[in-house]
Protein backbone atom coordinates (compact mmCIF):
# COMPACT_ATOMS: atom_id res chain seq x y z
CA UNK A 1 0.00 0.00 0.00
CA UNK A 2 1.17 3.33 -0.51
CA UNK A 3 1.09 6.44 2.50
CA UNK A 4 -1.72 7.85 1.22
CA UNK A 5 -0.60 10.72 3.10
CA UNK A 6 2.85 11.67 1.60
CA UNK A 7 3.16 10.36 -1.50
CA UNK A 8 4.04 11.84 -4.45
CA UNK A 9 4.21 11.85 -7.72
CA UNK A 10 7.86 11.07 -7.87
CA UNK A 11 7.25 8.60 -5.33
CA UNK A 12 5.26 6.26 -7.28
CA UNK A 13 7.35 6.96 -10.44
CA UNK A 14 10.21 5.84 -8.58
CA UNK A 15 8.58 2.87 -7.16
CA UNK A 16 7.06 1.10 -9.97
CA UNK A 17 10.26 -0.74 -10.39
CA UNK A 18 9.46 -2.54 -7.22
CA UNK A 19 5.87 -3.07 -8.14
CA UNK A 20 4.99 -6.36 -8.99
CA UNK A 21 4.22 -5.09 -12.49
CA UNK A 22 4.65 -8.17 -15.23
CA UNK A 23 5.29 -5.77 -18.35
CA UNK A 24 7.77 -5.27 -20.50
CA UNK A 25 7.29 -1.10 -19.64
CA UNK A 26 6.50 -0.34 -16.26
CA UNK A 27 7.54 3.31 -16.07
CA UNK A 28 5.24 4.12 -19.30
CA UNK A 29 2.45 1.86 -17.75
CA UNK A 30 3.13 3.78 -14.88
CA UNK A 31 2.63 7.28 -16.52
CA UNK A 32 -0.36 6.25 -18.44
CA UNK A 33 -2.21 5.30 -15.06
CA UNK A 34 -0.76 8.25 -13.29
CA UNK A 35 -1.88 10.90 -16.07
CA UNK A 36 -5.23 8.92 -15.82
CA UNK A 37 -6.23 9.31 -12.52
CA UNK A 38 -4.83 12.81 -12.08
CA UNK A 39 -6.21 14.11 -15.78
CA UNK A 40 -2.95 15.25 -16.77
CA UNK A 41 -0.77 14.70 -19.41
CA UNK A 42 2.96 12.79 -19.09
CA UNK A 43 4.20 16.49 -19.17
CA UNK A 44 2.84 17.55 -16.20
CA UNK A 45 3.34 14.84 -14.19
CA UNK A 46 7.12 14.89 -15.06
CA UNK A 47 7.26 18.94 -14.18
CA UNK A 48 5.19 18.34 -10.73
CA UNK A 49 7.54 15.32 -9.00
CA UNK A 50 6.57 16.60 -5.52
CA UNK A 51 2.77 17.09 -5.91
CA UNK A 52 1.48 15.31 -3.04
CA UNK A 53 -1.50 12.92 -4.18
CA UNK A 54 -5.19 13.16 -2.47
CA UNK A 55 -6.48 10.29 -0.18
CA UNK A 56 -9.41 9.35 -3.14
CA UNK A 57 -6.49 9.85 -6.36
CA UNK A 58 -3.87 7.34 -4.50
CA UNK A 59 -6.93 4.98 -4.13
CA UNK A 60 -7.83 5.75 -7.86
CA UNK A 61 -4.18 5.34 -8.69
CA UNK A 62 -4.18 1.58 -6.19
CA UNK A 63 -6.94 0.49 -7.98
CA UNK A 64 -5.98 1.27 -11.54
CA UNK A 65 -2.25 -0.76 -10.95
CA UNK A 66 -3.82 -3.18 -9.28
CA UNK A 67 -5.87 -4.35 -12.37
CA UNK A 68 -2.70 -3.96 -13.92
CA UNK A 69 -0.62 -6.14 -11.54
CA UNK A 70 -3.41 -8.65 -12.74
CA UNK A 71 -2.35 -8.61 -16.20
CA UNK A 72 -5.41 -6.35 -17.78
CA UNK A 73 -3.83 -5.08 -21.00
CA UNK A 74 -3.02 -1.04 -20.60
CA UNK A 75 -5.66 -0.18 -23.07
CA UNK A 76 -8.82 -2.07 -21.78
CA UNK A 77 -7.84 -0.15 -18.30
CA UNK A 78 -7.75 3.54 -20.29
CA UNK A 79 -10.59 2.37 -22.56
CA UNK A 80 -8.65 3.35 -25.74
CA UNK A 81 -5.30 2.21 -27.90
CA UNK A 82 -3.58 4.17 -30.30
CA UNK A 83 -3.89 3.14 -33.85
CA UNK A 84 -2.63 4.98 -36.95
CA UNK A 85 -3.04 8.61 -36.29
CA UNK A 86 -6.13 7.74 -34.19
CA UNK A 87 -6.78 6.88 -30.35
CA UNK A 88 -9.82 4.45 -30.74
CA UNK A 89 -12.40 3.23 -28.02
CA UNK A 90 -11.50 -0.65 -27.09
CA UNK A 91 -13.82 -2.48 -24.58
CA UNK A 92 -13.15 -6.41 -23.84
CA UNK A 93 -15.69 -6.89 -26.76
CA UNK A 94 -13.03 -6.36 -29.27
CA UNK A 95 -9.29 -7.22 -30.00
CA UNK A 96 -7.00 -4.38 -29.05
CA UNK A 97 -5.46 -3.09 -32.43
CA UNK A 98 -2.20 -3.90 -32.97
CA UNK A 99 0.94 -1.73 -34.28
CA UNK A 100 1.16 -4.67 -36.93
CA UNK A 101 -1.69 -4.28 -38.32
CA UNK A 102 -0.64 -0.76 -39.57
CA UNK A 103 1.27 -2.78 -42.13
CA UNK A 104 -2.30 -3.70 -43.77
CA UNK A 105 -3.01 0.26 -44.11
CA UNK A 106 0.38 0.86 -45.63
CA UNK A 107 -0.22 -2.04 -48.09
CA UNK A 108 -3.54 -0.67 -49.13
CA UNK A 109 -2.46 2.93 -49.72
CA UNK A 110 0.84 1.93 -51.74
CA UNK A 111 -0.87 -0.66 -53.86
CA UNK A 112 -4.75 0.91 -54.51
CA UNK A 113 -4.44 4.00 -56.30
CA UNK A 114 -7.64 4.39 -58.03
CA UNK A 115 -9.24 7.23 -57.06
CA UNK A 116 -12.37 5.13 -56.66
CA UNK A 117 -12.34 1.68 -54.82
CA UNK A 118 -14.97 -0.38 -52.95
CA UNK A 119 -13.37 -2.02 -50.13
CA UNK A 120 -14.51 -4.36 -47.13
CA UNK A 121 -12.57 -4.92 -43.90
CA UNK A 122 -13.91 -8.18 -42.33
CA UNK A 123 -13.94 -8.52 -38.44
CA UNK A 124 -13.50 -5.36 -38.07
CA UNK A 125 -13.32 -5.44 -34.19
CA UNK A 126 -13.23 -1.77 -33.22
CA UNK A 127 -13.58 -0.56 -36.73
CA UNK A 128 -9.48 0.01 -36.89
CA UNK A 129 -8.78 -0.82 -39.97
CA UNK A 130 -11.93 0.54 -42.36
CA UNK A 131 -11.28 3.87 -40.07
CA UNK A 132 -8.00 4.36 -40.84
CA UNK A 133 -8.45 3.59 -44.52
CA UNK A 134 -11.79 5.74 -45.04
CA UNK A 135 -9.77 8.90 -43.23
CA UNK A 136 -6.93 8.19 -45.36
CA UNK A 137 -9.14 7.56 -49.00
CA UNK A 138 -12.60 9.60 -47.93
CA UNK A 139 -13.64 9.07 -51.54
CA UNK A 140 -13.51 5.25 -51.30
CA UNK A 141 -16.66 3.31 -50.21
CA UNK A 142 -15.71 1.27 -47.08
CA UNK A 143 -17.39 -1.53 -45.74
CA UNK A 144 -16.84 -3.33 -42.62
CA UNK A 145 -18.28 -6.19 -40.90
CA UNK A 146 -18.12 -8.22 -37.38
CA UNK A 147 -19.85 -11.19 -36.32
CA UNK A 148 -20.39 -9.42 -32.89
CA UNK A 149 -23.19 -6.74 -32.48
CA UNK A 150 -20.51 -5.34 -29.74
CA UNK A 151 -18.06 -4.76 -31.86
CA UNK A 152 -20.24 -3.08 -34.53
CA UNK A 153 -21.02 -0.84 -31.67
CA UNK A 154 -17.46 0.69 -30.75
CA UNK A 155 -16.47 0.49 -34.15
CA UNK A 156 -19.46 3.26 -35.42
CA UNK A 157 -18.67 4.98 -32.57
CA UNK A 158 -14.63 4.99 -33.39
CA UNK A 159 -15.66 6.14 -36.81
CA UNK A 160 -17.97 8.71 -35.83
CA UNK A 161 -15.56 9.87 -33.05
CA UNK A 162 -12.85 10.30 -36.28
CA UNK A 163 -15.65 11.44 -38.66
CA UNK A 164 -15.29 8.55 -41.04
CA UNK A 165 -19.01 8.59 -41.36
CA UNK A 166 -19.45 6.77 -44.93
CA UNK A 167 -18.47 3.43 -43.41
CA UNK A 168 -20.98 0.83 -44.00
CA UNK A 169 -21.04 -1.43 -41.05
CA UNK A 170 -22.69 -4.93 -40.81
CA UNK A 171 -22.95 -7.99 -38.31
CA UNK A 172 -21.91 -10.52 -40.51
CA UNK A 173 -20.15 -13.32 -40.36
CA UNK A 174 -17.12 -12.46 -42.83
CA UNK A 175 -18.73 -12.12 -46.35
CA UNK A 176 -21.75 -13.49 -45.73
CA UNK A 177 -25.18 -12.54 -47.36
CA UNK A 178 -23.42 -9.23 -48.69
CA UNK A 179 -25.26 -10.40 -51.89
CA UNK A 180 -24.04 -10.07 -54.94
CA UNK A 181 -22.08 -7.29 -54.20
CA UNK A 182 -18.21 -6.97 -55.22
CA UNK A 183 -15.50 -5.81 -53.67
CA UNK A 184 -12.34 -4.47 -55.38
CA UNK A 185 -10.22 -4.84 -52.07
CA UNK A 186 -10.80 -7.28 -49.40
CA UNK A 187 -8.74 -6.82 -45.88
CA UNK A 188 -8.92 -8.67 -42.93
CA UNK A 189 -6.57 -9.38 -39.70
CA UNK A 190 -8.82 -12.41 -38.62
CA UNK A 191 -8.58 -14.65 -35.72
CA UNK A 192 -5.33 -16.88 -36.35
CA UNK A 193 -3.37 -18.12 -33.21
CA UNK A 194 -4.35 -22.21 -32.56
CA UNK A 195 -6.21 -22.74 -29.83
CA UNK A 196 -3.94 -24.15 -27.30
CA UNK A 197 -0.70 -21.53 -28.50
CA UNK A 198 1.34 -20.88 -25.52
CA UNK A 199 1.05 -17.07 -25.80
CA UNK A 200 -2.78 -17.18 -25.17
CA UNK A 201 -2.80 -16.90 -21.71
CA UNK A 202 -0.90 -13.66 -21.73
CA UNK A 203 -3.90 -12.31 -24.20
CA UNK A 204 -7.08 -14.29 -21.92
CA UNK A 205 -9.24 -10.17 -21.21
CA UNK A 206 -9.17 -10.10 -25.05
CA UNK A 207 -12.33 -12.26 -26.76
CA UNK A 208 -11.26 -15.21 -27.69
CA UNK A 209 -13.44 -15.33 -30.73
CA UNK A 210 -11.18 -12.62 -32.16
CA UNK A 211 -8.23 -14.38 -31.56
CA UNK A 212 -8.32 -17.70 -32.14
CA UNK A 213 -9.00 -20.77 -34.78
CA UNK A 214 -9.43 -24.00 -35.11
CA UNK A 215 -7.27 -26.22 -37.71
CA UNK A 216 -3.90 -24.79 -35.97
CA UNK A 217 -5.42 -21.32 -36.28
CA UNK A 218 -5.92 -21.16 -40.48
CA UNK A 219 -9.61 -21.97 -40.51
CA UNK A 220 -10.67 -18.36 -40.51
CA UNK A 221 -8.17 -17.50 -42.75
CA UNK A 222 -9.23 -20.60 -45.02
CA UNK A 223 -12.87 -19.39 -45.06
CA UNK A 224 -12.23 -15.80 -46.22
CA UNK A 225 -9.88 -16.81 -48.59
CA UNK A 226 -12.64 -19.05 -50.17
CA UNK A 227 -15.13 -16.91 -49.99
CA UNK A 228 -13.64 -13.78 -51.24
CA UNK A 229 -12.85 -15.12 -54.69
CA UNK A 230 -17.13 -14.86 -54.97
CA UNK A 231 -17.04 -11.44 -53.80
CA UNK A 232 -14.00 -9.95 -55.65
CA UNK A 233 -14.29 -7.91 -58.81
CA UNK A 234 -12.05 -9.36 -61.33
CA UNK A 235 -8.14 -8.07 -60.99
CA UNK A 236 -9.26 -7.12 -57.17
CA UNK A 237 -7.16 -7.63 -54.46
CA UNK A 238 -7.46 -9.51 -51.17
CA UNK A 239 -4.90 -8.76 -48.02
CA UNK A 240 -4.94 -11.04 -45.04
CA UNK A 241 -3.00 -10.50 -41.79
CA UNK A 242 -1.59 -13.81 -40.56
CA UNK A 243 0.62 -15.45 -37.84
CA UNK A 244 4.15 -15.22 -38.02
CA UNK A 245 4.71 -19.40 -39.32
CA UNK A 246 1.73 -19.21 -40.95
CA UNK A 247 2.94 -17.45 -44.53
CA UNK A 248 3.65 -19.91 -46.82
CA UNK A 249 0.03 -21.80 -45.84
CA UNK A 250 -1.90 -18.60 -46.33
CA UNK A 251 0.33 -18.11 -50.25
CA UNK A 252 -0.69 -22.02 -51.12
CA UNK A 253 -4.43 -22.00 -49.80
CA UNK A 254 -3.98 -18.66 -52.20
CA UNK A 255 -2.65 -20.15 -54.87
CA UNK A 256 -5.13 -23.41 -55.06
CA UNK A 257 -8.10 -20.96 -54.66
CA UNK A 258 -6.73 -19.25 -58.13
CA UNK A 259 -5.35 -16.39 -56.97
CA UNK A 260 -2.18 -14.55 -58.60
CA UNK A 261 0.39 -11.64 -57.97
CA UNK A 262 1.30 -13.32 -54.84
CA UNK A 263 2.97 -11.18 -52.65
CA UNK A 264 4.55 -11.56 -48.89
CA UNK A 265 4.80 -9.29 -46.82
CA UNK A 266 6.57 -8.53 -42.94
CA UNK A 267 5.93 -6.61 -40.42
CA UNK A 268 7.94 -3.55 -39.19
CA UNK A 269 10.04 -6.05 -36.90
CA UNK A 270 10.90 -8.30 -40.06
CA UNK A 271 8.45 -10.64 -38.88
CA UNK A 272 5.90 -12.49 -42.00
CA UNK A 273 2.85 -10.85 -41.40
CA UNK A 274 0.38 -10.60 -43.99
CA UNK A 275 0.06 -11.78 -48.22
CA UNK A 276 -1.68 -9.81 -50.71
CA UNK A 277 -3.62 -11.40 -53.66
CA UNK A 278 -5.04 -10.71 -56.80
CA UNK A 279 -7.98 -12.56 -57.96
CA UNK A 280 -7.44 -13.02 -61.76
CA UNK A 281 -10.38 -15.81 -63.01
CA UNK A 282 -9.69 -15.28 -66.21
CA UNK A 283 -6.10 -15.74 -65.98
CA UNK A 284 -7.06 -18.58 -63.76
CA UNK A 285 -9.31 -20.15 -66.23
CA UNK A 286 -6.29 -19.96 -69.02
CA UNK A 287 -3.73 -21.63 -67.12
CA UNK A 288 -5.77 -24.64 -66.06
N1 LIG B 1 -1.61 -10.29 -33.67
C1 LIG B 1 -2.32 -10.70 -32.51
C2 LIG B 1 -1.39 -11.41 -31.53
O1 LIG B 1 -0.56 -12.16 -31.95
C3 LIG B 1 -3.45 -11.61 -32.84
C4 LIG B 1 -4.43 -10.97 -33.72
C5 LIG B 1 -5.25 -11.97 -34.44
O2 LIG B 1 -5.44 -13.11 -34.04
N2 LIG B 1 -5.71 -11.56 -35.54
O3 LIG B 1 -1.47 -11.19 -30.36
Amino acid sequence: MLQSSSTTVGDIIRSIGSANLCSDTPLLDCHLLLSRCLNKPKSWLLAHDEYCLTDDETQIYESLLERRIAGEPIAYILGSQGFWDMELTVTPDTLIPRPETELLIETVLATCRSAHQRVIDLGTGTGAIAIAIQRERPNWEVWATDVSAAAIAIAEKNAAEWSATGIKFLQRNWLTNLGKRKFDLIVSNPPYIEQNDRHLPALQYEPASALTASDAGMADLKTIIRQATGSLTAGGRLLLEHGYDQQTQVSDSMKNEGYTDIALLADYNHVPRAVLARWSPDRYQQEK
